[in-house]
């Protein structure tokens, strides 16, 4: 398969695992579950279904009171409610995170609780913004890109490159040629 079908043919992939996604945020009842399992079977870990969460009690909490013990709550449901957050916010890089990890290693209390590192953040924004992660045309060093057109990771590779020097040789000879006619 060359490259250019194998891409596409990842994408129509992942663009059926994203419909599968906002199937499961319709999913309330245990009928909905199984019906999802039958459509997708492996979406989620197996454990998914089952994992529970310990919810925090709301408001301050005042030491010498003993902590009121709330009932667990399904995980999957809590994983739904900041799915849904995630998809109006358009998938903010905590949040993401967040999805992308406590179901494979279940978060025992609140989703929002849950440790997030900037190591994670820096991997997930180089996987949705692919451009980032570029070399350096000049000192071919690996660099992350503020812009989609940048191409040196500094402005000093950006002058010593050859084709900006030509450029500027061109333009000041131009410029010369220019002034002599006058
Ligand atoms: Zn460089």
């Amino acid at each position: 398969m060359s490259r250019k079908a194998k891409r596409r043919d990842s994408r129509r992939e992942s663009s059926l695992y994203a419909m599968a996604l906002s199937q499961f945020l319709k999913v309330r009842t245990t009928t909905d579950i199984t019906n999802f399992k039958l459509a997708w079977p492996t979406f989620f870990p197996d454990a998914f279904w089952q994992w529970q969460i310990n919810p925090a009690p709301p408001g301050p909490v005042d030491s010498d009171e003993p902590l009121p013990q709330l009932a667990p709550v399904s995980g999957w449901r809590a994983w739904q409610t900041v799915l849904r957050e995630a998809w109006s916010e358009k998938f903010p890089l905590t949040e993401t995170i967040r999805l992308l990890v406590s179901p494979t290693a279940p978060w025992r209390d609140e989703l929002a609780d849950m440790p997030v590192f900037d190591f994670q953040r820096a991997i997930l924004l180089l996987s949705v913004e692919r451009w980032r992660a570029k070399f350096c045309l000049q000192c071919g060093e690996p660099f992350a890109a503020e812009k989609p057109a940048t191409r040196f990771c500094n402005p000093e590779c950006f002058g010593l490159s050859r084709r900006v020097y030509k450029r500027q040789w061109f333009r000041e000879n131009l410029a010369k040629t220019t002034e002599r006619r006058k």
